[in-house]
């Protein structure tokens, strides 16, 4: 059997991807669906890592829009994804993993704190780690956690999860016309101001040459393709 192209990942799963057509909360059915993409690979023996976020429940950024205190806003969201998390876990643990949830902001009674050598030999022993509560700082995303996360673990890519098949140069759902990248340079993602992440978290990638795969998570069977190098995205890298 082919070997798997990666073998230690960092998924990152935007809260939306748990919400569903809703675009809000947190649809069964698709963490159910998820759960069952991430088993696949960790029955090939790749290590397992996902960064949550929490746009399914709260953003910083809208609650700052309306005057609250960004800060205070943005913790909120911290913790919106640690809700994620523990659904998260909860689905793994179903489909018979073992898991760990690690948060950036320390509540022992629901998750490890996060310890980078800890982390790593859970992956090692084959446990899903699902990092909480983003980089821990406010003014900073679930993006620019993943990017982090993937530096500090030595992850060999980050699987970016979307609705879509990867990177076009305008909105493929407006634009029937819009063209998909097969493969972008970091550099061309923050000049052109293409969607893919953020730009903190495009450049932490560019300068750590961490590689970021843009995939459709919608479609069964996804992840496991990306992981055994099917092109089925788009690929950015150096
Ligand atoms: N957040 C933060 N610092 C981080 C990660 C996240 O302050 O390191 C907050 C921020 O308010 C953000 C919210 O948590 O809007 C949810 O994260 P994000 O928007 O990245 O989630 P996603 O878009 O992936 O669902």
């Amino acid at each position: 059997m082919q070997n798997p192209k990666y073998n230690r990942i960092v998924l990152k799963l935007s809260g939306e991807a748990l919400a569903g057509n809703k675009g809000y909360g947190i649809e069964h059915d698709i963490l159910a669906s998820i759960a069952n993409q991430v088993v696949e690979v960790v029955k090939l023996g790749v290590q397992v890592s996902v960064v949550v976020g929490g746009g399914n429940i709260w953003r910083g950024v809208s609650g700052s829009a309306r005057g609250m205190d960004r800060s205070t806003a943005d913790y909120m969201g911290m913790l919106a994804t640690v809700i994620n998390a523990l659904a998260l876990q909860d689905a793994l643990e179903n489909e018979g993993m073992e898991t760990r949830v690690m948060s950036a902001i320390e509540m022992k009674e629901v998750a490890e704190p996060y310890i980078r050598r800890r982390a790593i030999r859970h992956l090692e022993k084959n446990r899903v780690v699902i990092f909480a509560a983003g980089t821990g700082n406010p003014y900073f995303s679930t993006d620019t956690a993943a990017a982090l996360r993937s530096a500090e673990i030595e992850a060999d890519v980050i699987l970016m999860a979307k609705k879509v098949d990867g990177v076009y140069d305008s909105d493929p759902l407006n634009n029937p016309n819009a063209k998909k990248f097969e493969d972008l340079k970091y550099i061309d993602v923050l000049n052109k101001g293409l969607g893919v992440m953020d730009s903190t978290a495009t450049s932490l990638c560019m300068d750590n040459t961490i590689p970021v795969v843009v995939f459709d998570l919608t479609k069964k069977g996804n992840i496991y393709k990306v992981v055994m190098g099917e092109d089925i995205g788009t690929y950015v890298g150096r």
